[in-house]
C-alpha cells in the first residue's frame, strides 16, 4: 500500500508493506535514530575530509590527495568511524612523524566544512515542530558515542527538542538490542504500542523496535546501504510524510 501526500506541490509518500496492519493504538512518542536519519551524516563526513585533505595539502603535505583519503578510510575502518586521533595517526603513517602544521590545517579544515555540511534532511526540522505540536514526545536512539551524537544535536539546534536522548553508553548496548529502546518506554512510561521508531539501519533501527512490537518506519531517504527490503511497517522518501502516519495511526483514537 502506498500512501500519497502532498507538501507544497510536491508529493511525499509512505508506504506500507502489505500484511503489516496493526491494531489501533495511540502514537504518543516518536523515537528516532540520529545520523542518517536526522542528518546526512555519510555526506557531512565526506565533505569534511575532503576539506582536511585540501588544507593538509595546503600545508605542506606532499602525498597526492588520493593517496590521503585512501589512508584515512582505513583509518576510520580500523578504529571506528568516530575515532578522533585520524589526523595524528595518518601523518605517522605517511610522513613517520605528526607535523602539527599540517595537523592543525587539516582539523581546522575538516571542522570548518562539518559545520557548514552538519545539517537536518529536508524538512526534518518542519517534521519534528509539527509533532511536538501534536502533543507528542521525541526521543533520540544513536549508537553514537555520547559526547559526539550531543554535540552533533547542539549543531543542529536539535537539543531542545527531545525528551530523551539515549546513546552507546546510557546502556552499553547497540541497536538492535532491545535495551536503549525499553530504556525509553519505561523511562517515559510508554507502551511499545504507543511508540513509533524511525530510523535509517534495517538490522539495528526496525529489528530492535519491532522485536518489542514498537511500530517501525525506514527513512528511506538516508539509506546509504542500497536497502531493498527493510522490514518496517512504514518506509518514507521525506521526513515529513511522519507527520501524516502519526495522523493516520491516531485518527479515531482518543487520547
Ligand atoms: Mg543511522
Amino acid at each position: 500500500m502506498v500512501v500519497f501526500f502532498r507538501l507544497h506541490g510536491a508529493s511525499i509518500s509512505a508506504r506500507r508493506p502489505p500484511g503489516k496492519e496493526k491494531g489501533p493504538s495511540m502514537i504518543k512518542l516518536v523515537i528516532f535514530d540520529l545520523d542518517n536519519t536526522l542528518t546526512d551524516f555519510v555526506r557531512m563526513k565526506e565533505v569534511s575530509i575532503e576539506a582536511a585533505i585540501q588544507a593538509m595539502i595546503d600545508a605542506g603535505l606532499l602525498v597526492p590527495p588520493d593517496r590521503i583519503r585512501k589512508e584515512i578510510l582505513k583509518i576510520y575502518e580500523d578504529e571506528g568511524i568516530e575515532y578522533q586521533k585520524v589526523f595524528n595517526k595518518l601523518l605517522v603513517k605517511l610522513i613517520g612523524e605528526v607535523d602539527y602544521k599540517v595537523l592543525a590545517a587539516g582539523i581546522v579544515g575538516y571542522r570548518r566544512a562539518r559545520e557548514a555540511a552538519l545539517v537536518l534532511y529536508p524538512h526534518v526540522k518542519m517534521t519534528l515542530i509539527q509533532l511536538l505540536g501534536r502533543g507528542l514526545k521525541l526521543a533520540v536512539i544513536s549508537d553514537a558515542p555520547r559526547q559526539e551524537a550531543w554535540l552533533r544535536l547542539c549543531y543542529l539546534q536539535l537539543h531542545h527538542m527531545f525528551d530523551m536522548v539515549i546513546t552507546y553508553e546510557d546502556t552499553g548496548e547497540y541497536k538492535p538490542s532491545p535495551a536503549p529502546f525499553r530504556m525509553v518506554l519505561d523511562t517515559m512510561g510508554i507502551q511499545a504500542s504507543e511508540a513509533l521508531m524511525v530510523g535509517d539501519w534495517p538490522e539495528r533501527d526496525i529489528v530492535g523496535a519491532a522485536e518489542l512490537g514498537i511500530r517501525t518506519v525506514f527513512a528511506r531517504y538516508g539509506d546509504t546501504f542500497g536497502t531493498k527490503e527493510s522490514g518496517a511497517d512504514y518506509e518514507i522518501d521525506d521526513a515529513y510524510a511522519l507527520v501524516k502516519i502519526v495522523e493516520e495511526l491516531n485518527k479515531g483514537t482518543e487520547r
